[in-house]
């Protein structure tokens, strides 16, 4: 078999993990969604095992590493995960780390309500895994800061690396990280965290990026300064970065303990990550991302999980860092939240301990060396631009443009509004030739752009709900469609195929449904 074809198949198979066979699929998939904001129904079809493409640099290759690198504990916590993903996680790092390298995984169960997490995991862990997995369990929801530092006080390792629950490594991913940390103990050090698609779990690379922030105090993502790159050891360099996205990283263990671990007054989710940054960076460590290291993460579109007593968690500890770390600056973040001015965080008296008993620099000195790119807000600041991961300035490549003919009536799916309306559904009506509103336009990312404009998706839904016109987000999933046998058009994320509801009614409307090949299910782009 050709190149060409072998990877057609391999795309083929990948587009069609979704698939959706019957009302017990059905159900999982819209279950998975509504209790983890992901496609559940691929993640059990994957298994526990499966391999992930090589997303590192070339030169990252032919890299070596010492033999006596200093042993890890990989602390994963989670809450109502799914079994599938946390399993895959467990196993991508066994699978894909040498074991001598590997002290231990803790997984540290933060009293999460689904049984399959109790029961099913015990029995696996005690069936199938090695004596190397630890897992313990919260008594009372205690949140993902709080859950770090409970695994990592069980933890034996020389080296702690945090992962999310829904992670994947990829090959040779631990040794760079553990390098740079026997180098020198106070390095702290992320992968580079690759994409795994919400809606397909498609693994794609990233492209090399560092961690910054805005005076709301939310993480962003920058590209790297020009400045940072082109060293003696080229793409393979470790990046200084100002903070790190939160979920992902290795740290030497009594740095780890010596540094603070973490502010134990920070609830559930949120603004650790940029604690973590700012108190590494002022106090006399350094953080880096390692572009050799890569390890894949499901990015989801909302977090399927609230905090026991619904309070905003992101916002609590956020003013807490703020009025530990922050000095004078704490002036840009209330600017921005001037209603937070008065709002009480807890007692943070043992921080601030912390910060003058560890000697550490100020904000100041913090903006000035490690992030002049920080822009002061003030009537001279320049807006950064954004960076979006997903897609870059280059447009898709056309495959096909034309008509969208529903074969067994021969009228045309168009919207039902106008076709520049976000949100607006589609559905059939008699063709208008005269209409270039009507035009579709099929492209490499297996996209269908309405009118040159929206993009025929199915985000966010019910698998049997209609499909809407929303702004392209090139990150494939529920945007993917492929023309198959029988002239079925097949929707990626949601296993299903699209269907006129009732052929006779003149409303027109469509709807997924099933895959069977019937009438009301062919479709047929045409110029
Ligand atoms: N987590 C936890 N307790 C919580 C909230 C989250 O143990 O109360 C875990 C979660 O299962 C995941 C990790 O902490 O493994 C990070 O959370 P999440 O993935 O939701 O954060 P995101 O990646 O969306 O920022
Ligand atoms: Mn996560």
């Amino acid at each position: 078999m050709g190149k060409r074809a072998k990877r057609d198949i391999i795309l083929l198979i990948l587009l069609c993990q979704g698939m959706i066979f019957n009302e017990r699929d059905q159900e999982l998939r819209d279950l998975g969604y509504q209790k983890h904001a992901f496609n559940m129904l691929i993640s059990n079809r994957l298994g526990y095992h499966r391999d992930v493409p090589d997303t590192r640099n070339a030169a990252c290759k032919d890299k070596s590493y010492p033999v006596d690198l200093p042993v890890a504990s990989v602390v994963i916590c989670f809450y109502n995960e799914a079994l599938s993903a946390l399993l895959r996680t467990v196993h991508s790092v066994l699978d894909r780390t040498p074991a001598q390298l590997l002290h231990e995984i803790i997984l540290v169960d933060d009293d999460s309500d689904f049984d399959d997490l109790k029961g099913e995991l015990e029995e696996y862990v005690q069936k199938y895994l090695p004596g190397k997995i630890k897992v313990i369990r919260n008594t009372k929801r205690e949140g993902l800061i709080r859950g770090r530092m409970i695994g990592a006080a069980h933890a034996t390792g020389e080296v702690l690396v945090f992962l999310d629950s829904h992670c994947e490594v990829n090959v040779m991913w631990l040794q760079p990280l553990l390098a740079a940390i026997q180098q020198d103990q106070r390095t702290v050090v992320c992968p580079v965290i690759d994409i795994i698609s919400a809606d397909t779990l498609a693994y794609s690379s990233s492209p090399v990026v560092r961690g910054g922030f805005n005076w709301g105090l939310h993480f962003k993502w920058d590209l790297v300064p020009l400045s940072e790159l082109g060293g003696p050891e080229g793409a393979t360099a470790p990046i200084k970065s100002p903070t790190m996205a939160g979920g992902l990283f290795a740290m030497n263990r009594h740095y780890f303990n010596e540094l603070g671990q973490y502010d134990s007054g920070m609830d559930i989710w949120g603004g650790e990550n940029l604690e973590i940054s700012f108190r590494i960076w002022m106090c006399g460590g350094r953080l880096f991302i390692i572009p050799c290291s890569r390890v894949g993460h499901i990015f989801r579109k909302r977090r399927p999980y609230g905090s026991p007593e619904g309070q905003d968690t992101m916002t609590h500890n956020s003013l807490r860092l703020a009025h530990v770390w922050l000095d004078e600056y704490k002036e840009q973040y209330f600017s921005l939240r001037p209603d937070l001015r008065t709002k009480s965080y807890g007692n943070i008296s043992e921080r601030v301990e912390l910060r003058r008993k560890l000697g550490c620099k100020s904000f100041k000195w913090y903006l000035d060396n490690i992030y002049p790119e920080m822009q002061i807000s003030g009537p001279n600041a320049k807006p950064q631009q954004p960076i979006f991961i997903n897609r870059g300035p280059k447009r898709p490549k056309v495959l096909q443009r034309g008509r969208l003919y529903h074969l067994q009536t021969n009228k045309c799916l168009v919207a039902q509004g106008r076709p520049s309306q976000k949100g607006g559904l589609v559905v059939l009506k008699a063709c208008d030739y005269s209409d270039p509103g009507q035009i579709w336009i099929y492209n490499e990312e297996h996209e269908l752009v309405l009118n040159n404009l929206l993009c025929l998706d199915m985000s966010e839904t019910r698998s049997s709900d209609p499909p809407r016109l929303m702004k392209c987000h090139g990150s494939g999933g529920s945007q993917q469609w492929t023309f198959g046998k029988s002239n079925r058009l097949y929707q990626v994320s949601a296993g299903q195929c699209l269907r006129v509801v009732d052929p006779l009614s003149h409303k027109g409307y469509v709807a997924m449904a099933i895959c069977d090949g019937s009438s009301s299910q062919q479709w047929h782009l045409e110029g």
